[in-house]
């Protein structure tokens, strides 16, 4: 059943297109002037972003059949593009678009202001956050020593180890040929690691001497990667390999999960961080189940220089704990990402820094006499741009109360980095002599 576009939308639409085909570069004028035998000739197209059926290009994009005829859901085109864009429906997508009716809507506005300097919006400076946390510490050493077991045989160092009584001590490490590989000074005797190796053959290595090395600095990652999955799982986060991403598994199956955590407005909050979404008609739960997931990346941006990157990302599962597979997932995801927007993407960058630091101001991977410091305020970047005078919702960077318990633990963390380094790298530049 086919409705017909309002006149207003129409007028609307036409005003903001500047007579202009919008595809990018195309600038067919869409209404000719009238002659000398005619009136003017209206050659523009009309088109549905997302389609006016269901059974139409891009029709299935979930929009109520009212919004469908409306402006913001029109393009306006020549013959020519309104025929690609309908064709080529995966290329021209929804999202896609969007992006060409903004672009080319927004290129008209200025093209109109830059004719009329009264109207020409006024500069704003303002903050762009990232997805970046810094890492503010990291352990300035990598201690390798000789193992009794092989490579393959990291499971049988787990149950040798001896885990520190500071439950917050991470006991990261590896197994590369015959020689163990962690943050932790192996030449002590009452190291965790103590059992498997022979504390009088300790190779201290500086870190940014490994960070200088393709190989070495996944070495080093390694090290920081498997520190942060002994950290997440404390939280009740778990890994998945295949995705190289973070996500919330519910308690127990079949039950939804919900957490607290300090947002950016609030002092503390609760949201759901797994559950079962359930049809808007009948609210009869679906045949799937969402998680809340994220990749979290360490990088390094300059010479002494490492962030830790938050992506949010989503796992679906058929009954909370079977992934669903790759072919039913596709769609879902997509349409997520679609409605994605700025907003609830960094409310969901806001949501994994608040829970992985507790609400503190920085997280620290205690490695003993060694850390990693994670400060977890967003790194943000200044712009100067048009400002748009409707739109004046900053984020605000939630600034945390640094209290004497988070300042005595970066102090604690900090200690000792200086002073037994040094001595040790003096023991160990003698030992190499003798060999
Ligand atoms: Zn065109």
């Amino acid at each position: 059943m086919r409705k017909d576009i309002p006149e207003k939308e129409i007028k609307i639409l036409f005003a903001k297109s500047g007579n202009l085909c919008a595809f990018p570069g195309c600038g067919t004028r869409l209404i000719e002037s009238e002659t000398l035998e005619d009136a003017p000739a209206v050659v523009g197209e009309i088109a549905h972003i997302v389609a006016d059926s269901r059974q139409g290009p891009r029709g299935n994009f979930p929009l109520s059949n009212e919004d469908r005829q409306k402006h913001p859901n029109l393009i306006l085109l020549c013959r020519r593009h309104h025929s690609i864009i309908d064709k080529q429906k995966r290329t021209y997508s929804v999202q896609v678009l969007r992006q060409m009716k903004a672009d080319h809507e927004a290129l008209v506005e200025r093209k109109l202001s830059a004719d009329s300097p009264a109207l020409k919006p006024p500069i704003v400076s303002e903050d762009i956050h990232s997805t970046l946390v810094s890492v503010t510490d990291l352990p300035r050493v990598v201690f390798s020593a000789p193992c009794s077991f092989s490579d393959s045989e990291e499971a049988e160092v787990k149950n040798r180890i001896k885990y520190p009584e500071d439950r917050f001590e991470l006991t990261p490490f590896f197994i590369r040929e015959n020689r163990l590989f962690a943050f932790h000074a192996l030449w002590q005797e009452d190291n965790p690691f103590a059992r498997v190796i022979d504390c009088n053959h300790v190779k201290p290595i500086q870190a940014t001497e490994m960070w200088s090395d393709p190989e070495n600095k996944r070495r080093y990652v390694t090290l920081l990667n498997r520190a942060l999955y002994k950290y997440t799982a404390r939280l009740g986060i778990r890994f998945d390999p295949e995705h190289r991403r973070y996500y919330f598994e519910p308690e127990e199956k079949g039950t939804e999960r919900e957490v607290k955590y300090r947002s950016m407005n609030k002092k503390t909050e609760s949201r759901l961080v797994v559950w079962q979404p359930k049809k808007k008609s009948t609210g009869e739960p679906k045949n799937f189940w969402w998680h809340l997931a994220a990749k979290l990346v360490f990088h390094q941006f300059a010479d002494q220089q490492w962030c830790l990157s938050i992506r949010p990302e989503r796992r679906l599962t058929k009954d909370s704990l079977e992934p669903l597979p790759p072919e039913k997932i596709g769609r879902k995801v997509t349409r997520l990402k679609a409605k994605m927007y700025n907003d609830l993407y960094i409310a969901e960058v806001v949501f994994w820094r608040d829970y992985l630091s507790r609400g503190e101001p920085r997280f620290i991977l205690n490695f003993g006499a060694q850390s990693a410091v994670i400060k977890v305020e967003l790194i943000k970047v200044q712009v100067e741009w048009a400002g748009i005078p409707s739109d004046n919702k900053p984020f605000r960077n939630q600034v945390y109360a640094e209290d004497l318990f988070t300042f005595a633990a970066l102090q604690q963390a900090r200690a000792g980095e200086e002073i037994e380094w040094e001595e040790f790298e003096y023991e160990a530049e003698g030992e190499e002599a003798e060999e």
